[in-house]
Parts: structure tokens; sequence; C-alpha cells
């Protein structure tokens, strides 16, 4: 820790004052109300490991009432007019930029990270309701002819119905409202699971979300520990007709056979293993500015995070060198903190996972570079770690490290750093750093991923078609196509008489 110096950007009373005024029961049918069991869970700061708050835990009881919420209110909300749910979600922005301090702050106090990240993070996640109240307004059809001449063929769009929205911890406000914003445009009403680790934001922006208006019944919360129980009820109610999910590769597969029992529609945004790939002719400057920001954005917890950076071997002990220099000037501490660049990880267990690859990395060959020992100091802090000298046998180079750890691996030839990228069942994003047009083209299209940062390490953006192809998932969250995923075709055939 190197925040001796530093004060908090927000005062412990302040802090105290902002958790405690967030309700923390679920929101059924437009009312706050605790679990039927009347349990509880505590939510915990990485930071400090201590308890912040105490959360209803739903149960399948609960879960029953929050589906059965959605049936009945379905009809009503997918018949308001546009204008109106676009209103909703231009209002519910207004409001969440409007409290940007305030939800960065329950936000790191939460789940970890830095202030300034969590202010950045409030302000992508507002933009999807931005995007998406401008979307509502655009749901458009079609009408053409048979090719006899004899029919008319008239294609309307409905809301797919009542869905199931299940986040992860990592990025607590903008999961959400990536996948609220266009339920909400396209007239759907929803259930939704935030994780159990990160609760109150999602608990403050339903708060936003009613006073910005929106109808009573057409978003229902439950929060719980038994993710399992809650979101199977929802699975197989028969009501739901779509899951959209983000989280782990096996929890989303496992929901996958579940949707099958009624064939709901179903989006995935997974796991990841990105491949950051460093050519010779690239800007090393740039490229050591997106790698920082590929890896250590939300202190490695991303699925977009750069998880092999394979790097041409005649400039790779230089990019090491200037990696290890940036990443071993970062402060380490708690994220309200003046002066914090890297935040702690979400749980013990996540920073034990991280330990783990490191220590299995090393002890097939990896060399330390920087950083690799974890902190002697309350909460789950990991250091910025630079790995050289990487073997292909190293559990990292397989599996998704979410941590702040960099394995620097060397490679030869084009052809075969596309091969060992594409070793992966995962296929979310990749990064490419060269100055050469056509190779940036030609190794963009050969990556088996659905995102690609060309000498940029950041991709996510609302006007982009965020998601991933292999086990990274199916459909696309964001952009023009986002809404689609909360739509259904109609098709009316009308003849000519
Ligand atoms: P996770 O364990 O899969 O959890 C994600 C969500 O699923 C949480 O709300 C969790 O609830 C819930 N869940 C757990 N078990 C479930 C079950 N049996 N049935 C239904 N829901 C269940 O993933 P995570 O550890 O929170 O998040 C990290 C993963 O998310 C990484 O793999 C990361 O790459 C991926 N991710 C992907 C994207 C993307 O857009 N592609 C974005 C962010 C993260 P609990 O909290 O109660 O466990």
């Amino acid at each position: 820790m190197s925040t001796t110096t530093s004060t908090s950007l927000v005062a412990q009373e302040q802090i105290s004052e902002i958790i405690s005024a967030i309700p923390t029961d679920l929101f059924i049918d437009g009312e706050w109300a605790s679990a039927a069991s009347g349990a509880r869970f505590d939510v915990v700061n990485p930071a400090t490991e201590k308890v912040i708050a105490s959360v209803a835990d739903g149960s399948a009881e609960d879960a029953r009432r929050a589906i059965e919420t959605c049936a009945r209110v379905q009809p009503e909300w997918a018949r308001t007019p546009p204008r109106e749910r676009s209103e909703i979600l231009r209002r519910a922005y207004d409001l969440i930029m409007s409290r940007q301090d305030l939800l960065a702050t329950i936000m790191t106090t939460e789940m970890g990270k830095p202030f300034a990240e969590a202010k950045g993070e409030v302000a992508y996640a507002a933009e999807f309701f931005r995007w998406f109240s401008e979307e509502a307004v655009r749901i458009s059809g079609d009408l053409t002819t048979t090719g006899d001449g004899k029919n008319r063929i008239l294609v309307s769009r409905e809301p797919v119905g009542p869905c199931v929205l299940i986040t992860p911890w990592n990025f607590p406000l903008a999961m959400g409202t990536r996948k609220i914003g266009p339920a909400v445009a396209a007239g759907c009403t929803m259930v939704f699971k935030p994780a159990a680790l990160t609760p109150l934001t999602s608990l403050a922006l339903v708060e936003i979300l009613i006073e910005a208006g929106l109808p009573r019944g057409v978003l229902n919360v439950v929060t719980t520990t038994s993710a399992g129980d809650v979101v199977s009820e929802w699975m197989s109610s028969g009501i739901a007709r779509k899951v959209s999910f983000t989280g782990s590769t096996a929890v989303g597969s496992r929901l996958l056979k579940q949707a099958a029992q009624h064939v709901m529609r179903s989006s995935m945004e997974l796991g990841g293993n990105a491949p950051f790939i460093v050519f010779d002719d690239a800007d090393l400057d740039r490229a050591v500015e997106g790698a920082m920001a590929a890896k250590m954005r939300n202190m490695g917890e991303a699925c977009t995070a750069a998880n092999r950076l394979f790097v041409q071997r005649t400039v790779a002990p230089e990019f090491t060198r200037r990696l290890s220099e940036r990443l071993s000037a970062l402060t380490v501490g708690d994220g309200i903190d003046s002066g914090t660049d890297v935040g702690p990880l979400v749980e013990a267990k996540a920073l034990h996972k991280v330990e783990e690859l490191v220590a299995d990395a090393v002890s097939k060959g990896a060399m330390v570079e920087s950083g690799g020992v974890r902190l002697d100091h309350p909460g789950y802090f990991y250091p910025p770690t630079v790995l050289s000298n990487v073997s292909n046998d190293a559990a990292l180079m397989s599996e998704e490290i979410f941590g702040p750890v960099a394995p620097v691996i060397p490679f030869d030839t084009e052809a075969e750093v596309v091969t060992r990228a594409n070793n992966t069942p995962w296929g979310l994003v990749g990064y490419v750093f060269t100055q050469d047009l056509d190779r940036a083209f030609r190794v963009s299209e050969e990556l088996e991923v659905g995102m690609v940062g060309v000498n940029s390490g950041i991709v996510s953006n609302p006007a982009a078609p965020f998601g991933g192809v292999k086990a990274s998932g199916l459909g696309r969250e964001g952009g023009r196509i986002g809404i689609e995923e909360f739509l259904e075709y109609k098709y009316l055939a009308i003849p000519k008489v």
C-alpha cells in the first residue's frame, strides 16, 4: 500500500449516510418489501473487509411473485407509447448524471474500483439509457409485396415479453443499464437479479427509475444469495420469454439448458481470454498505453481484460520494461482515497485465485518483472504484476485472470500469433497494435472474436454492438442492434383483393 498520505475523497460520515439511504429490500410490483423468509445477507467493502449493509435475501417464493407481476403488467406496458418509454429513459439518464458522485461512492464502497473509474462507469452506464431513449422511437417495420404481386407482407415489431435479467459484480451499474435500457425501450417487463456481491448500486438505480416514472411492476428486483433457486423459478415459469445474462460461461451455459425447456430467446455476455497483440512496427508508446487500459481497467476484473499479451520477439524486452515501469508507478489503495489508481479485488476468493495463477505460472518458468506478492494489509489488494517468459501450459494462458496481472509472451510470426490467439474456447475481444494498415485489417479479420481494438485498448461504447463469439456468448448489447434482442418480428400476410 502506498496511500499513507492520501485522504478520502468522500467523508466517512457522508459515505455512511449515502449507504444507509439506499433501500435494501426486494422491489416487487412497485413496492419495497422484505423477503418472504425475512432472511438478509451482508454486503462487504473489499477495501476494508467491513460489512456496509444488509440486504433482503430473496427465495424462489419471492421470485414467483416477481415473475407473476411481469405477466400481469406486460400487455399494458407493451401498449405504452414509445415516446413515453423514451422519456422515462431520458429522465433516468439525467438523474444518473446528476448523481454521478453519489453512485460512484456506492460502487467504490461495495466493489472496490477507484472513485474516478467508478465515475467513468456511471457516465458509461447512463449513456445506455440515453442511447436507448433514442432507439425507443425508431422501432420500425416493413411493407413489401410477394413475388407474384398478389400479397402484401407487413412486418411489425413487438416486445419479446417478460425478460429475466442477470448481471455480474464487476460493472454493477453499466451491466444493469445495458439490459434495462433496451428492455424498457422495447416495452418488455423485467425480473432483475443483480450480483450478491454488489446489490446496492442496482437498488439505487431502481430508485432512479421510479423517480423517472417507470410504471409499477415493469421492473422487479430480487436480491439473493440463492441465485440458482431464484433464477430457476423464473426460467421454468413459462412466463419469461427471454433471458439476458452477463457473467461466467459456466453459469451462462447452465442457463441456456434451462432456456431450452420453454424455448426462450437468449442473450449471453460471457467470459473472455483476450489476446493483446503487439507487432514490431507498432508505436510502442501507444501499445503500452493500450495495455494499461486493456489490462488495468477495473483492476483487471473485466471480461475485456487483456489476458495474454503477445509481443513480437524483437520488441518484447522493451515493451515489458516500459509496461513494468508504468505499472510499478501505480498507487494501490482504497478506491475512495485520493491518488488511488488500483483498488482491491472484489473478495478473498478472487485474491486467492490470482495468487494461485501467478504461483502456477512461476512454477512453470515465468519471471516476475514487477509486483507478484500480495500486499500485507487488510482488504483484498494485489499489486499490478508483469510476468515474462510465461509458458504455454501456465493456467493463466487458458483461464481468465480477473486481476492486475499481465503475462507477456513473445512471438515470431503473424501466422503463429493468430493461431495462438485463437487457441482458446473464448472469443470476446482481441487487441492489435501495428502501423501496417493491411496487417491491422488482416489480423482483425482472422481473430475469432466479436470485437477488435485496433491500436486501442478500449472497445466498449453504448453506440457499438458489444458481444462475443464461441464460448463468449450469443447476441449483442448496445449499438443499433441492441434493441433487436428485445423485439420479435410479426408478419401479416394480406392478399391484394
Ligand atoms: P457468475 O458467477 O457467472 O455470476 C454472474 C451472475 O450470475 C451473478 O448475478 C450470479 O449471482 C448469477 N448466478 C450464479 N450462479 C447462478 C445460477 N446457478 N443460476 C443463475 N444465476 C446464477 O460471474 P461473476 O463471477 O459474477 O462475473 C464474472 C464473469 O462475468 C467473468 O467470466 C466475466 O468475463 C463475465 N463478464 C462478461 C461480460 C460480457 O459482457 N461479456 C461483462 C462482465 C463480466 P451471485 O452473485 O449470487 O453469484
